[in-house]
């Protein structure tokens, strides 16, 4: 590591919040690959964990925020922004959810109006508690964090919210017995991403809709990770379909510029009102530039079809690791999220990936979770199975 990477972390250890323990330094992209700070290049599965979705320093994003930037930034929304109902009439009518859209600037920030929205509309009756998946992730905020099925996130933060609480994911009896009078909401994604790659079964969200319905319950989607494409289709729900009341989006939205989204459902789209919630930078004409631009990408350059395609040869190779090594259980995911799952803590193998010269993330303690840019060509695709391949086997060497 050079001078730079040196002179950097002392920095970074000066004065930065001790929250990350960054190992590498990255300073040029290019879809599915990544130079660091000595010129290495890198085959990146992570995409800043499955946010530059159409591959780093994506041309047509580029070009739109470069020109927007010279053009109009920021004028907050007390004024009229010609981009934001041109990005939010994109988003329902691709959605097909008839609804309206909410914009602010991360995932944590679009659950928790997601959160809001659920409890505006059930107080009205009386009903405010919200319940969520064992294992879920929902952002870091005092209320996504009680959303957030995973206790050892909230320790050291108490008190917690009230209102929350948390069922196994994937089991209808175990959801409908926590249903109560005060429920107004139940929050889930349609592929839990960092509890670590574990798809919804189509039965079970029809059966979550169904009981929505019938007791007037908000069926909440986070589709903060597993959506925008991810998963082959523009919305996540499209995969299974199922159409749930609310959708919360960030992540790969903007490709990288940062911005969220919550987009309610035709019935819901009015519940909240002038002054009842708002953001500063929610909806920006250069975060809308940003997003437009990943929309059009969408409709243009096949990425949907990409990710389906390259999705399903993963998929496909990666499976056949399952049946050489006793450690490496199956692979689960759809499109191009995708768990490599190992009956073991799944780091080291990242590191020797890492060591490769191929960026791949964990997801849980024991999975290998590979998102790289839908963008991906086949080549890289092919590299990619070739170096977890490798990596592999020297994992099967060193246990
Ligand atoms: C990343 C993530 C969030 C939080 O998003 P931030 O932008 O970090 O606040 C919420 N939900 C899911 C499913 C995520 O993957």
């Amino acid at each position: 590591m050079g001078k730079l990477f040196e002179d950097t972390a002392r920095r970074f250890h000066d004065y930065v919040m001790p929250t990350y323990k960054p190992q590498v330094m990255f300073v040029r992209g290019r879809n599915a690959r990544l130079w660091d700070d000595d010129g290495n290049e890198y085959l990146d599965f992570a995409a800043g964990i499955a946010v530059c979705s159409l591959g780093h320093c994506n041309e047509r994003v580029a070009a739109a925020v470069s020109e927007q930037s010279r053009k109009l930034v920021h004028v907050s929304n007390l004024f009229m922004n010609e981009l934001m109902p041109r990005l939010a009439e994109k988003l329902v009518t691709e959605s097909g959810m008839g609804g309206k859209v909410f914009f602010c600037n991360s995932g944590a920030e679009a659950n928790e109006g997601m959160i809001k929205l659920a409890r505006k509309y059930g107080n009205a009756t009386g009903r405010n508690e919200i319940i969520s998946m064992v294992n879920s992730f929902h952002g870091r905020t005092l209320a996504t964090l009680a959303a957030t099925g995973r206790k050892k996130y909230r320790q050291g933060f108490e008190p917690e919210t009230p209102g929350f609480k948390q069922v196994p994911f994937n089991d209808f009896a175990a959801l409908k017995a926590a249903v109560t009078p005060q429920t107004c909401g139940i929050m889930l994604e349609m592929v839990q991403g960092e509890g670590g790659i574990y798809p919804a079964d189509p039965g079970y969200l029809k059966a979550v809709r169904a009981l929505c319905d019938e007791k007037d319950i908000l069926m909440l989607c986070d589709e903060v990770q597993c959506g925008m494409g991810r998963l082959g289709t523009r919305f996540a729900f499209q995969k299974f379909g199922v159409v749930p009341d609310a959708v919360s989006m960030a992540k790969a939205i903007a490709n990288g510029f940062p911005m969220g989204a919550l987009m309610a459902g035709a019935k819901f789209g009015d519940v909240l009102t002038a002054g009842m919630h708002a953001s500063t930078f929610g909806g920006t004409p250069l975060a809308c530039a940003a997003a437009l631009a990943v929309q059009e990408a969408f409709d243009r350059d096949g990425v949907l079809e990409n990710c389906e395609r390259e999705g399903e040869f993963l998929r496909r190779e990666l499976t056949k690791f399952a049946g050489k090594y006793d450690f490496v259980q199956c692979v689960r995911g759809m499109g191009l999220m995708i768990g490599l799952v190992l009956d073991r803590p799944a780091a080291p193998l990242a590191g020797l990936l890492m060591r490769d010269r191929m960026v791949a993330l964990t997801a849980g303690e024991t999975v290998l979770r590979l998102v790289p840019p839908l963008t991906i060509t086949h080549e890289d695709s092919e590299l990619a199975v070739r170096k977890i391949g490798a990596a592999l086997e020297k994992f099967a060497a060193e246990v």
